[in-house]
């Protein structure tokens, strides 16, 4: 802004460049953007007004016409506004439309926080999710659950499991509804189980397991995506999986989970042994009474939808 203000004055200081000046001040003094707001404003302006406001409209003239063409202006996605600041005109800068819009959907974008999941995750939306009779009742449920949370996000709302082969779009549909959540205003938290439990082993070297695991822990409303895509060790299953579901049980804060297991294959196949080969029932039983009462299962059938 400085910039535009100083260059006008040295326009006008230097003598030969009177006629240009004038010139370009007369098309910007009767500019009809400029004159409709002086007349609008008049009672709030000073009487020398357009003198001593001139290098201001100059600004104003220049930089909008800059974005009118699609130019750059000195602000990247700002437009320029007349204002009266102490009975004088000003230049604001103001956000375009366009800018609204990405800020808008960056604020969306931060209501999903995603750990080790797809990037394409971010444009899954329930309006697109191909509502055939075989998903018809995972969709079904899905905003039965966003009606039940947004209406009151303090009680207790049992979530989803969904179990369904390899590329049914359970993903697609946890991520759908942590999308829309996040139009309305709600955040949560999706993260790749498989993906998490190593990360969280390599944690432990620096001391980090506490941090990370309260933050999956505590999030408003969790996704466990893909649990049992892989063997789990005892001390991911008791120390992560465990303390995150007790956690969330005594807080009844909703979770939703994803496998290609349903529930008892999930207990049966895979939590019940443990990677040194113990077959632990009682540890699988419990882990599933907790899963249990977050989550109630929802089998997802139909065709693989991964690009072959
Ligand atoms: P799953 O998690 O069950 O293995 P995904 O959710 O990853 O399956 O879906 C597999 C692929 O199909 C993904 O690329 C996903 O984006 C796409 N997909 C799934 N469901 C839909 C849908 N209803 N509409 C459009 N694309 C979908
Ligand atoms: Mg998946």
């Amino acid at each position: 802004m400085e910039d535009i203000s100083k260059t006008m004055q040295e326009m006008m200081s230097k003598r030969h460049l009177n006629r240009n000046y004038r010139q370009l001040m007369d098309q910007a003094f009767a500019d009809l953007e400029v004159t409709a707001f002086i007349q609008a404003n008049q009672a709030d302006l000073a009487e020398d007004v357009l003198a001593r406001s001139a290098s201001k409209i100059y600004e104003f003239v220049t930089e909008r016409d800059k974005v009118r063409q699609g130019g750059q202006t000195f602000a990247t996605g700002y437009e320029p506004r007349l204002i009266v600041a102490n009975h004088l005109l000003d230049v604001a800068y103001v956000p375009t439309a366009a800018t609204m819009e990405k800020q808008a959907q960056q604020q969306l974008q931060r209501r999903v926080r995603a750990i080790a999941m797809p990037k394409d995750i971010r444009n899954a939306e329930l309006d697109n999710f191909d509502n055939d009779n075989d998903r018809m009742e995972a969709l079904m449920a899905a905003t039965e659950f966003i009606d039940n949370y947004e209406n009151s996000p303090h009680h207790r709302h049992q979530a989803l499991y969904l179990s369904g082969s390899f590329g049914v779009g359970k993903t697609y549909l946890l991520a759908a509804v942590a999308n829309q959540l996040a139009a309305d205003g709600f955040s949560s938290t999706l993260v790749h189980f498989p993906s998490f439990a190593v990360e969280m082993k390599n944690a432990i070297a620096k001391n980090g397991v506490g941090d990370k695991l309260d933050a999956i822990k505590k999030a408003p409303i969790l996704m466990i995506d893909d649990i049992g895509a892989d063997a789990m060790s005892a001390w991911v299953r008791d120390d992560v999986l465990g303390v995150i579901l007790e956690y969330r049980m005594q807080e009844e804060l909703p979770t939703f989970f994803s496998s290609n297991f349903s529930m008892a294959q999930l207990e049966n196949e895979h939590l019940r042994i443990s990677t040194r080969g113990d077959d632990e029932p009682l540890k699988a039983q419990r882990l599933m009474q907790r899963i249990r009462f977050l989550a109630r299962e929802i089998v997802m059938v139909g065709v693989n939808r991964r690009p072959q």
